[in-house]
């Protein structure tokens, strides 16, 4: 039943269901993807939102920040690392309302055609997301459940420390079991058993697996790094997953 409670209000919030707020919530997301960034006054913007993130530093190793999923650094917030949006200009829809980065989205298009040749039916439920739209998304929801930061942290990315920021992630369900969409049943339908095999082959690794330092598990939410340009941007969080000893291969 949480589950349920959990998708219901996860849809809703990213305008997926039916109704006034779906065709509010996609004005909004379609004003989002359309306006430049910073077009949008930040007086707009919800007050406590953090200041927006500067492009993704890329540390070395021995200058990595311990990672301390409770305490907001220079470079986390509750374990999640900041990242910035993606160009406007970069992003290309992949159906479904949903856009990714070019390169990210024509290998989940390629991915999207192994698996239904497999007799499996790959649906993109999210993709690209502004700072704006996971503003509501976390502050909005943790409200709803009366959640403070940290409680709502262990789930979702606060806004401008999201990966679906950046372009190059998306979250999948099996279009035949969407029961299971956005929940960690997801992992033993048709659909979360063919990636776990097969989608490291089109460059797509899970960002937060079962043993994840910070996040719940989360085997719907893929992460593409199949170029220098995306594996430079998740290379910290990458380390910080190597160093805590993460094995994507489960
Ligand atoms: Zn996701």
């Amino acid at each position: 039943m949480v589950i349920r409670s959990d998708l219901s209000l996860y849809r809703r919030r990213l305008g997926q269901g039916w109704g006034a707020s779906w065709m509010v919530s996609q004005v909004l997301i379609s004003l989002a993807i359309a306006l430049p960034a910073g077009a949008i006054p930040s007086r707009l913007i919800i007050p406590m939102l953090p200041d927006l993130p500067q492009p993704v530093p890329v540390l070395p190793n021995s200058e990595l920040p311990e990672l301390d999923c409770s305490v907001i650094s220079d470079t986390s917030f509750y374990g999640h690392l900041p990242y910035s949006e993606a160009d406007r200009a970069d992003l290309v829809s992949v159906g479904y309302g949903i856009s990714m980065q070019r390169d990210a989205a024509a290998s989940f298009e390629q991915l999207r055609s192994a698996a239904a040749i497999d007799g499996v039916s790959l649906v993109p439920l999210s993709g690209f997301r502004s700072v704006v739209i996971q503003t509501d998304l976390f502050y909005g929801v943790a409200a709803d459940r009366g959640q403070t930061p940290a409680q709502r942290a262990l789930v979702s990315a606060p806004p401008g420390h999201s990966e679906h920021h950046t372009g190059y992630t998306i979250d999948i369900g099996d279009g035949s079991a969407t029961w299971a969409d956005l929940s960690v049943s997801f992992a033993s339908t048709s659909a979360g058993r063919w990636l776990a095999a097969n989608a490291a082959s089109f460059g797509f690794e899970l960002s937060f697996p079962p043993n994840h330092a910070c996040v719940s598990y989360e085997p719907w939410h893929w992460r593409w790094v199949g170029d220098d340009r995306s594996r430079e941007i998740f290379d910290t969080a990458r380390r910080y997953d190597a160093q805590t000893g993460i094995n994507r291969d489960r």
